[in-house]
């Protein structure tokens, strides 16, 4: 089998509720699919995404760049075309917009293979389990008190019995209100975790956390700056709290060295931002070495699958108004029931893009300039 075409195209989608958290707002979530053709006529598609930043350039790597170098190649010798991809695209930096372009080729490499052994991507990444549980994560700190309730009541008539919301209000009492009402509503049993989103020092961190210890906190996620791996390591010995971070890091090393420091708790690699699937599952090994779980960040189709495939698998992030079913672009939506998601049965990963629908969203890279510019008046 050889490769015979890649092609992507990019999506700008609102998510289908306003997203704010403390250090962002998002408008337009980009996606960017790219579709790998073979000789054989098995046809893989992989993705990646953005939230407002890039897109272009995503798409422009990997459709002028990477596909000139697939083209005739294998596509089943993922790891081959995954190590002189990224040894291309390590020239013009080590992350970010080079992993996610990686990323979708990935992807696309890893549907073909599993298309082509008509196996589920779980079976044939060596399924460990059948179904994963799920947590209702919230982009909501701008929501009101009641607002936040409601949410998080829609997340328990869903069936989550996990829940994340935002956290880092202008005052701690803020958040502690918030954070009571959420806790007295889902009961002492159900875990509750909270996302600050880098916005604070370790002094900042401990005064605020001093705030909330009254409330029982499964993890605090990213509460300083990304790359603040000695600060995450201080503040976890500071605090009886577990860390949770991962969605801001892109290559194996950076958490080779947060694990090595000491400075995580809860590992949520992001699929798309480290490279693909390939990449994760190695990530989600370095974790196990470490005895860390993985809770990987956003991409609940795709992450169902990488994670029903590892042995330290913890739970399922599920954020409201963003993910590939609640915005009606797949075919089939991910099935989800009793607070657990399940691997899709279809050979390949199963994330089946409904071309009608997306059509409205079809951006021309050509034009986003002119369009950027007009919502920026
Ligand atoms: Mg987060």
């Amino acid at each position: 089998m050889k490769i015979a075409a890649v092609a992507s195209q990019l999506y700008q989608i609102p998510p289908t509720v306003s997203w704010e958290d403390a250090t962002h707002r998002v408008a337009n979530l980009e996606f960017i699919v790219t579709r790998i053709t073979t000789d054989s006529g098995i046809v893989g598609v992989g993705f990646a995404y953005t939230t407002g930043i890039g897109g272009s350039a995503i798409l422009a790597l990997i459709d002028d760049y990477c596909g000139a170098m697939l083209i005739g190649r294998d596509p089943r010798q993922i790891e081959r075309l995954w190590s002189f991809l990224h040894g291309q695209l390590h020239r013009s930096g080590t992350g970010g917009i080079n992993t996610l372009a990686l990323s979708a080729i990935d992807i696309a490499l890893w549907d073909i293979t599993a298309k082509s052994l008509g196996t589920p991507l779980h079976q044939l990444l060596g399924a460990r389990r059948d179904s994963i549980p799920t947590y209702g994560s919230g982009i909501d700190l701008f929501l009101s008190k009641d607002e936040l309730v409601a949410e998080v009541e829609g997340w328990l008539a869903e069936g989550h019995n996990a829940v994340k919301v935002k956290i880092g209000r202008d005052t701690a009492e803020d958040d502690l209100d918030r954070l009571l009402a959420v806790r007295k509503l889902i009961g002492p049993r159900r875990r509750l975790f909270v996302d600050a989103n880098q916005r604070w020092s370790v002094p900042e961190c401990m005064t605020r956390l001093q705030a909330l210890s009254v409330v029982d906190i499964g993890w605090i996620e990213e509460p300083l700056h990304a790359e603040d791996i000695r600060g995450h390591a201080d503040l976890r010995n500071l605090t009886r709290l577990p860390i949770a971070l991962g969605e801001s890091l892109y290559t194996r090393h950076q958490f080779a060295d947060y694990l090595q420091a000491n400075a995580v708790d809860f590992v949520q690699a992001d699929v798309c931002r480290v490279g693909g699937i390939s990449e994760w599952m190695k990530i989600a090994n370095l974790a196990a070495a470490f005895h860390r779980p993985m809770a990987p960040h956003y991409l609940s189709e795709i992450s169902v699958s990488v994670m029903c495939a590892i042995d330290n698998a913890d739970i399922l992030e599920c954020v409201r108004g963003g993910s590939f079913t609640e915005m009606g672009a797949l075919k089939s939506p991910l099935r989800m029931e009793n607070g657990h998601a399940f691997p899709f049965d279809a050979p390949g990963h199963g994330v089946d893009f409904d071309d009608d629908r997306l059509a409205p969203y079809l951006i021309d890279p050509l034009t986003l300039r002119d369009r950027n510019l007009a919502s920026a008046k």
